[in-house]
């Protein structure tokens, strides 16, 4: 059983309640980093920079941290907007076993914004049903932002249907985030006009959005209920990079991460861990360790795979390091397994510094 201060604490975990000059705004769910930017980060330091694999997590590494940074700037905006909202990161959520992802979520009591936040830099031109990115000389394709934001919006609506909030007016936004990127967009295109717009025009956009609809569907505390509903529907995106670039585990550097370099650089030294690199000292290098193992290897593990991830040969003290996170144990003795839990909104900073 929770204690009141506990019920509290996770409360005010996910709700954060921001008064701005009397407009009430309520961000119910933070943004999520993606499963495979914190494998890649785990795996700059994890893994051979000579194996013909590395330049691929790299690569893997830029593209997600781009895109997680870009999800991000939309915040400076979003705490300027001069009218009540109930505000989501990161949302996934499954219509008839169909996965949709929405970067950032708004739900006011008049109508409801999906936003996708892009952050690429060069020229953007829109053409054939694909978003074409020329920088440095090279041209980039990807799907068109603006057809997948509007599936996204008719899975939402179906969603939302199922869940008795009919005809709730939905908007589309994609939303440019890097101040580098030239949009260029033809005339003809009207739609993608409309739609895609630099990050610095988005409150703009909303207060004119917001001007459109002035027939309240909800109050602003049933959009407190819908958003909190919505939250607990979220499931997380589990592509695994490891899957995904079939990067053999044999290959991953095994060892404890210094918490000052990032480097797996730790020795056990007089009851400490002690950074052969940096010389930095601490009791709680295992933390962050726990933390890559449960990136690369999943959740469950036994004392026999913490001593291959630590490289350490005593059973004992592997025992005194899983004993000292307090995880949830299952099964007894020496067949005992453990499951690790981390929540990926603040315990990985470690990873994103
Ligand atoms: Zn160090």
């Amino acid at each position: 059983m929770k204690t009141s201060s506990e019920r509290w604490k996770s409360f005010s975990c996910i709700i954060i309640v921001i008064l701005l000059k009397g407009v009430v705004v309520l961000k119910i769910r933070e943004h999520h980093p993606p499963k495979k930017l914190l494998q890649a980060l785990s795996l700059e330091e994890r893994f051979p920079t000579h194996h013909p694999l590395y330049p691929l997590i790299l690569k893997t590494l830029r593209r997600e941290k781009s895109g997680f940074s870009g999800e991000k700037k939309i915040d400076f905006y979003l705490h300027r907007l001069q009218f009540p909202y109930v505000g989501l990161h990161s949302v996934r959520l499954a219509q008839n076993q169909v996965h949709f992802q929405v970067d950032t979520l708004m739900i006011t009591p008049t109508f409801i914004t999906l936003v996708e936040i892009k952050n690429h830099s060069g020229t953007i031109r829109f053409h054939s049903g694909k978003m074409h990115q020329d920088y440095n000389g090279t041209t980039e394709s990807y799907d068109d932002p603006i057809t997948q934001v509007n599936e996204q919006k008719e899975l939402l609506r179906a969603w939302l249907d199922e869940r008795g909030y009919t005809d709730y007016p939905l908007e589309t936004l994609v939303v440019m985030g890097n101040s580098n990127s030239h949009l260029q967009i033809d005339p003809s295109q009207i739609h993608h006009l409309d739609r895609v717009i630099p990050i610095n025009l988005f409150n703009e956009k909303m207060r004119e959005l917001n001007e459109k609809y002035d027939r309240k569907r909800i109050l602003l505390s049933e959009c407190h209920r819908l958003g909190k509903l919505i939250d607990s529907h979220c499931v997380m995106n589990e592509t695994c990079l490891l899957e995904a670039l079939s990067i053999p585990p044999s290959q991953i550097i095994k060892g404890v991460r210094c918490p000052e370099c990032n480097r797996i650089s730790m020795k056990r030294i007089k009851l400490r861990w002690e950074c052969s690199f940096c010389k930095a000292r601490t009791h709680t290098a295992q933390i962050n360790t726990f933390k890559d193992m449960y990136l690369l290897y999943g959740p469950t593990f036994n004392n026999k795979s913490v001593c291959e991830f630590f490289d350490i040969d005593s059973n004992d003290f592997a025992y005194y390091l899983i004993k000292s996170m307090n995880f949830k144990k299952l099964g007894r003795g020496k067949g005992s397994i453990y499951h690790m839990r981390f929540d990926r909104t603040k315990e990985f900073t470690y990873l994103l510094k």
